[in-house]
């Protein structure tokens, strides 16, 4: 087997960090979720008063991002990673719904863009790796050999999205929770620097009536088809 880079791109809550993480556990491979780093940033900025009514602060954002270390380490329990700021574990910090209010936002700063594709490159540099996000297969790496992109109607991603947060034991809205998921899809697909889009080699999964089992099927055959070319 080839050791490859398979790169998933695709709408928000679609369950693309679901099918990445049970891929990679499956084949040993790293998984790498792209979309925690730029909630890493965005909690930072709101722990620090970066955030405020009047909006970002970016210059202050800018000159504190030698300030901002993110990790991620094996959970032995889940067997997935966790996100880390600075060495603390935000796993949970970081799936909040006022976080989800603020990453697009964040996201399409040029700096923090620069900054995460950077660390993105260095940690999947050696293969081997699942990468999830908007941008992976377009500017991250382009030559990933596998490349998928994910979509399910926007209903369907709220209610996944709905039931993640409440098994969790947090209070939401399903309204708020769909007019976000809208939202950051209209911010991510429209932003000037790396623009959610589907790569041009990219093979389109719409999963909105595939059960969990299914896609990771569907997946391991994408995955052995291309590693085993
Ligand atoms: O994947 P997740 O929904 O956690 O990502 C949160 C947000 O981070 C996205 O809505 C998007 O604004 C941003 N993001 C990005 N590029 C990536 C991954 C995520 O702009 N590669």
């Amino acid at each position: 087997m080839k050791v490859i880079t398979i790169a998933i791109d695709g709408h928000s809550s679609c369950g693309k960090s679901t099918m990445a993480k049970d891929l990679a556990k499956e084949i040993g491979y790293i998984y790498i979720d792209t979309g925690a780093m730029y909630r890493a940033v965005t909690l930072f900025a709101m722990q620090n008063g970066l955030i405020t009514d009047a909006g970002i602060d970016e210059d202050a954002l800018r000159n504190r991002m030698p300030d901002i270390l993110i990790t991620f380490q094996l959970n032995e329990e889940t067997g997935r990673p966790d996100t880390y700021l600075n060495g603390v574990c935000v796993e949970r910090e970081i799936r909040t719904m006022e976080v989800s209010k603020y990453v697009s936002p964040i996201a399409t700063l040029g700096f923090v863009r620069e900054a995460m594709v950077e660390l993105q490159r260095l940690m999947g540099e050696a293969k081997g790796v699942i990468m999830d996000g908007r941008d992976i297969g377009t500017v991250v790496f382009p030559n990933a050999e596998l490349k998928i992109f994910v979509t399910a109607s926007a209903d369907v991603r709220a209610k996944r999205r709905f039931d993640e947060l409440t098994a969790k034991g947090e209070s939401c809205n399903f309204d708020e929770i769909l007019t976000n998921v809208v939202e950051r899809d209209r911010i991510d697909s429209t932003r000037a620097i790396s623009p959610l889009r589907k790569a041009e080699d990219a093979i389109v999964l719409d999963n909105s009536n595939m059960t969990i089992p299914e896609q990771k099927a569907w997946l391991l055959e994408q995955y052995y088809r291309v590693a085993a070319e």
